[in-house]
């Protein structure tokens, strides 16, 4: 798929479900939280390439206490519409998380597949501490018994693209988070 011009591009985007003020003042009160919790204590945050990387970087500067940012990516093999919980990562971290808090910065979990296998891998890694989250939330898709720490939305089952979530990588660059409409 190529988009090269704005109306092709309005065609998908339904309606706004999150808007760029709500989602500003639950990152602010998330970076809050997670300034109170990890005063005094070596925090990385960990996003999954590509979706979190807005939400990334907004919760990054919501933090005030001092903290590293580190960055893996992941494919997930699909079947249809579902990953299938094969998880190949392919990019891993340069540092060694065995010294740090770890905080999992996530854009959205759906079945819980792909996050689930991240978190094994990780653990296997034996960080001080390891929580999630994420932005976004769809439990009634869940597969896997996994539950995020902190989640800013929770949403029911409509595919969703902006603030850094994709339909076939554009609309990343949406301020808010829309549902998309297939043509
Ligand atoms: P899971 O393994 O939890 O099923 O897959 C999670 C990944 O699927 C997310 O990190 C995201 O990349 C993608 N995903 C799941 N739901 C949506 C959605 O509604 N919109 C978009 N753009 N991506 C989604």
């Amino acid at each position: 798929m190529q988009i090269t011009n704005m109306s092709e591009f309005h065609k998908h985007i339904k309606r706004v479900i999150i808007s760029e003020e709500e989602l500003k003042t639950a990152i602010a009160r998330t970076g809050e939280i997670l300034s109170m919790e990890y005063k005094d204590k070596p925090l990385l945050l960990v996003s999954i390439l590509k979706g979190a990387f807005i939400f990334m970087a907004d919760l990054s500067r919501a933090i005030t206490i001092p903290h590293e940012i580190g960055f893996m990516a992941a494919k997930s093999y699909f079947e249809s519409t579902e990953s299938s919980g094969e998880v190949e990562i392919t990019l891993d971290l340069a540092q060694d998380i065995s010294k740090y808090h770890v905080v999992i910065v996530e854009d959205i979990i759906d079945t819980g597949r792909t996050l689930k296998k991240v978190m094994e891998y990780l653990a296997g890694k034996k960080p001080l501490s390891l929580k999630v989250v994420t932005m976004l939330d769809k439990p009634d898709r869940r597969l896997v018994d996994l539950q995020s720490d902190y989640s800013l939305f929770t949403i029911p089952d409509y595919f969703v693209i902006g603030y850094g979530l994709d339909y076939g990588e554009y609309y990343r660059n949406l301020p808010c988070i829309a549902e998309f409409e297939e043509e």
